[in-house]
């Protein structure tokens, strides 16, 4: 089996996970959950950003000291993601001591491979505390961060230890435009290619005597910059330096958000190869959550939290609608009418009511055992159909495109019902037909159960038991497909999967 490590970005410390964190994580997770249908050894990993300024701040502002309060905020964050249903493998917060002593590790080896890499310089500029990191003029706009204008810049000056960032631009560049390492999706390519085509400028790596991050190796007066600590837990969490972390390393892919594409696509990979390591395979770069226009953030995340999304239709309600509607690349918009519509149509009247209609029928007719016709309909037609559209879209991870095409397959069979019209075929005595078009539909089920597994675990689940099949609908599957293996299987009917709540 093929390995796959996945990871998401790491979240700062400092309050409470938005529709934004939210939107990553669960499009991380699809993304594991169908690699894991296919049959690739999945390792997924999620964790805690735990040492920035801010955090100091919050803890502060809470009466509490920074490890109290991160030791909080990874419980709550941790609440929320096993809520959604994420299924990750391992989740590392940046206060661990494996953490600590890769950073030292890799800062190390990037004195011992190329020392000319590491200097000692003055830094003076604008530093951003929402960033956490130094802002170039073209990141400014009316004196504020473009990614914080309600934050002021804080003109910092001081002697730090440097990465020198400039000698990598050239190998980058190549490693980008030749695919070796792929950024995606291509409008972020393009604007990483951009900025290393006007060049690179060395980093500060380090600042001065903070009381919160990791000792610089060999300098106690300087803590290790936050950025260059966070980037590192991906590599932690393998092992490093330890013999086998091999196992894992290098990441398959790296799934952030498109604001930190910098950090991913270019400091991360001139790091490791500063320290003659394996870069990543690939990055991932997803789009901002916008609630009436505007990107959801801490600030603009009273309007709607996390928690009140997921109670309004469930977990699987929500991560269905941030995939199918939101998106995974470019910005996209929520809001509680198009979340109700899409709810309604595509869940409760379309999957809901075709796994209730197919499963009755069976009980009905058949007393709940699906009957062994393999005859090839319409409808296993448009099923093939479909797993094939559905796999090229996965795989290039277009999760929208994956859900589309899943939910092409529900509009089909409920239209096979409509025009088969089984209960006719039952009253005219058709028997041979009647069986032909049971056993289609409970194939349908079982595609869907599969297919949709990734968008929908929890529901999917439940399709699976009442079918009455055996094992999970996120196990390796994927072969299983073609002709599912339904026939003899004794159903029953499901209690309602999507109910219509009152005011909808
Ligand atoms: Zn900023």
């Amino acid at each position: 089996m093929p390995k796959f490590y996945l990871t998401t970005a790491i979240d700062y410390s400092n309050g409470d996970p938005h529709l934004g964190h939210a939107l990553e994580k669960v499009g991380a997770d699809c993304i594991a959950r169908y690699r894991r249908v296919r049959g690739d050894q999945v390792h997924f990993l999620m964790g805690m950003d735990e040492h920035a300024q801010a955090v100091i701040q919050a803890a502060e502002q809470n009466g509490q000291t920074p490890q109290a309060w991160v030791d909080l905020m990874a419980l709550r964050f941790a609440d929320f993601w096993r809520r959604l249903e994420v299924c990750n493998d391992d989740w590392i917060r940046t206060t661990e001591p494996r953490h600590r002593e890769t950073v030292t590790e890799l800062l190390r080896r990037i004195q011992r491979h190329h020392p000319d890499d590491l200097y000692i310089g003055d830094y003076e500029g604008l530093y951003c505390t929402g960033c956490e990191e130094f802002k170039q003029p073209a990141q400014i706009v009316n004196g504020r961060c473009i990614e914080h204008p309600t934050l002021e810049l804080v003109r910092t000056k001081e002697r730090n230890h440097f990465f020198r960032l400039s000698r990598y631009r050239d190998t980058l560049l190549e490693l980008i435009t030749s695919g070796r390492f792929k950024v995606e999706p291509a409008i972020r390519r393009n604007e990483i290619v951009r900025l290393l085509k006007d060049g690179l400028q060395d980093i500060s790596v380090s600042r001065q005597r903070l009381s919160w991050g990791i000792p610089f190796p060999d300098d106690p007066d300087q803590t290790v910059y936050v950025w260059f600590d966070a980037l590192i837990n991906y590599l932690s969490a393998t092992g490093f330096p330890v013999d086998g972390y091999q196992r894992l390393w290098p990441a398959d892919l790296h799934i952030v958000g498109k604001g930190i594409t910098r950090f991913h696509c270019v400091i991360w990979p001139a790091m490791l190869l500063a320290a003659e390591e394996a870069i990543p395979s690939a990055v991932w770069a997803h789009g901002y959550v916008q609630w009436e226009g505007t990107k959801m953030s801490k600030t603009a995340g009273t309007a709607v939290t996390l928690g009140e999304a997921i109670d309004r239709h469930g977990p699987d309600a929500l991560r269905y609608f941030l995939l199918r509607e939101v998106g995974f690349e470019a910005d996209g918009n929520f809001s509680w009418e198009r979340f109700d519509e899409r709810y309604t149509a595509d869940l409760a009247d379309g999957l809901g009511n075709l796994v209730s209609r197919s499963l009755a029928m069976i009980v009905k007719y058949r007393e709940g055992v699906i009957p062994g016709v393999a005859t090839d309909t319409t409808l296993d037609q448009a099923g093939r159909e479909v797993i094939e559209r559905y796999a090229r879209a996965m795989d290039a991870y277009d999760l929208r495109g994956g859900a589309e095409a899943a939910w092409d397959l529900v509009a089909t069979a409920n239209l096979y019902i409509q025009q088969v019209a089984p209960w006719k075929l039952a009253k005219e005595a058709r028997e041979a037909e009647l069986d032909t078009a049971l056993a289609a539909l409970a194939r349908a089920l079982y595609r869907l159960a599969v297919l949709a597994g990734p968008f929908i675990p929890g529901k999917a689940s439940s399709i699976w038991e009442a079918l009455g099949a055996s094992g999970r609908p996120g196990d390796p599957l994927w072969g299983s497909l073609a002709a599912p293996p339904t026939e003899g299987l004794s159903t029953r009917r499901p209690e309602t999967l999507f109910p219509k709540p009152a005011n909808v």
